[in-house]
């Protein structure tokens, strides 16, 4: 793919290479999309003129900062605290912090840059951002986490603000570190202000927020399946992960009438054939929210199988949704997925697919819902939350769970609008498109300094 780029290099990967090395998952997040969005690019003499295509794979901030803190033997540790913000074209940044050891600067710009998309695509008015830290929240004590969180956020409250920048979660950042970071804000700046989302209901978080990321990819799901005269009903659906997005999307599941046979974490999946219930659901959150929990103790409390080190992907089903991490999905499992029958792969992760697996679902004509859209629904309910703490109220969980539900709907219309090739849906060039127009026409609108 070559570019009429304003430097010397040849093509994309020569630029990125040059620009930034070292980063293979950002690399794999900027081809994707600008497989897609370079014809659009080519054919606009405003967005040629703006280079639009370089402002849009350079973050415009990368922060990374020292957390020193102390564990619970009185030791100092010190990890490594980043944000990305990536692009405000259209909105103060939003985005996630993950605490994980896998986060480094190629991860946090990938899920940056598609946050950027995802964020467009809500309709909502949200810049993209990501941060978090290299701290492994695996096994600590509840005073270690939350002194962590005090630290991190003594650097991070300087680069955030209701007008600035809003993180909130994503993996291992869920109700209680945003309570913790939430606390230290305040203590910090003396001000109760909506800079993070996924707060707790009792300090101006909205309803629906835990379960909307998993929601929402259920009801996308419903909808694209809707659009080619299928449902969910009677699916059966392999699922990965356990934690907030994989159990919500697995609860919304079971409620529509599917069949839920597995779920993961880092050590196995768990297969169940008589499939997941409400109590098997309430009971896997449960037993995770505790230090160091392996999922390997479901087999005990319920029966089924317990695979140990393994991903669920040999599972015969009929739709499969990641909803564990990046690149969890590979070229083999797609094979085998495909080989087993699959009709649907929805990503509740962020690029959970790898490339390689992609290429093998579309040549095997099997529908693909990319992260970016289906799973929408987390950052924006958080959207919402930001509009109701504006407005100092909140809002009912009906009335949120349906905006929800008109947002996934939009969002599929996009991509279904966006996404048209040889007379079907390719939703991953539906919504790159359809994000991509909204950023780059509002860059277009304001011109560089
Ligand atoms: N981490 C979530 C995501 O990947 C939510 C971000 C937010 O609510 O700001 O979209």
């Amino acid at each position: 793919m070559s570019f009429s780029l304003s430097t010397h290099h040849e093509n994309l990967q020569a630029f990125l290479n040059d620009r930034a090395p070292h980063q293979p998952e950002f690399h794999q997040a900027v081809e994707e999309v600008m497989a897609d969005i370079k014809p659009i690019i080519d054919q606009s003499e405003p967005y040629k003129k703006a280079n639009v295509f370089e402002r849009l794979v350079e973050p415009e901030r990368v922060i990374s900062f020292q957390v020193a803190w102390q564990n619970d033997a009185g030791a100092v540790e010190v990890n490594r605290g980043y944000r990305v913000q990536f692009n405000g074209a259209i909105g103060a940044y939003k985005g996630g912090l993950r605490f994980h050891p896998t986060v480094n600067p190629s991860v946090l710009k990938f899920l940056a840059f598609e946050q950027t998309f995802k964020n467009a695509l809500t309709g909502l008015p949200m810049g993209g951002a990501k941060g978090g830290s290299d701290f492994d929240p695996t096994g600590r004590s509840d005073a270690e986490i939350m002194r962590f969180c005090t630290a991190f956020m003594q650097e991070l409250h300087r680069h955030i603000g209701p007008d600035i920048d809003v993180p909130a979660g994503d993996i291992n950042v869920g109700a209680r570190e945003i309570g913790y970071l939430f606390g230290a804000y305040r203590r910090i700046q003396g001000k109760f202000e909506g800079i993070l989302t996924g707060k707790g209901e009792a300090f101006a978080g909205s309803a629906m927020r835990t379960e909307a990321t998993g929601y929402g990819v259920m009801y996308f799901l419903s909808d694209m399946l809707k659009s080619h005269d299928d449902s969910i009903d009677g699916k059966t659906i392999i699922i990965s992960g356990a934690g907030n997005v994989a159990t919500y999307a697995a609860e919304k599941a079971v409620a529509l009438g599917a069949k839920v046979i597995s779920l993961s974490d880092s050590s196995g999946f768990v297969y169940d054939a008589d499939g997941l219930t409400q109590e098997k659901i309430d009971w896997v959150r449960a037993h995770k929210a505790k230090a160091g929990a392996s999922l390997a103790a479901y087999v005990d409390a319920f029966g089924g199988k317990w695979a140990k080190g393994e991903t669920p992907w040999s599972l015969k089903a009929d739709i499969a949704a990641p909803c564990a991490t990046q690149n969890e999905l590979g070229k083999q499992d797609a094979k085998t997925l495909a080989k087993n029958g699959i009709k649907a792969v929805i990503e509740g992760a962020n690029m959970p697919t790898t490339a390689d697996a992609k290429k093998v679902l579309s040549d095997k004509d099997i529908l693909f819902a990319p992260g970016k859209a289906a799973n929408a629904g987390g950052v924006a309910v958080s959207g919402l939350e930001i509009s109701q703490n504006r407005q100092r109220q909140s809002s009912g969980p009906d009335e949120v769970d349906n905006a929800l539900q008109n947002i996934m709907s939009d969002i599929h219309a996009s991509c279904v609008a966006e996404g048209q090739k040889d007379g079907k849906v390719d939703y991953a060039k539906g919504a790159n498109i359809a994000g991509f127009r909204k950023v780059a026409d509002a860059m277009v609108a304001q011109g560089v300094g």
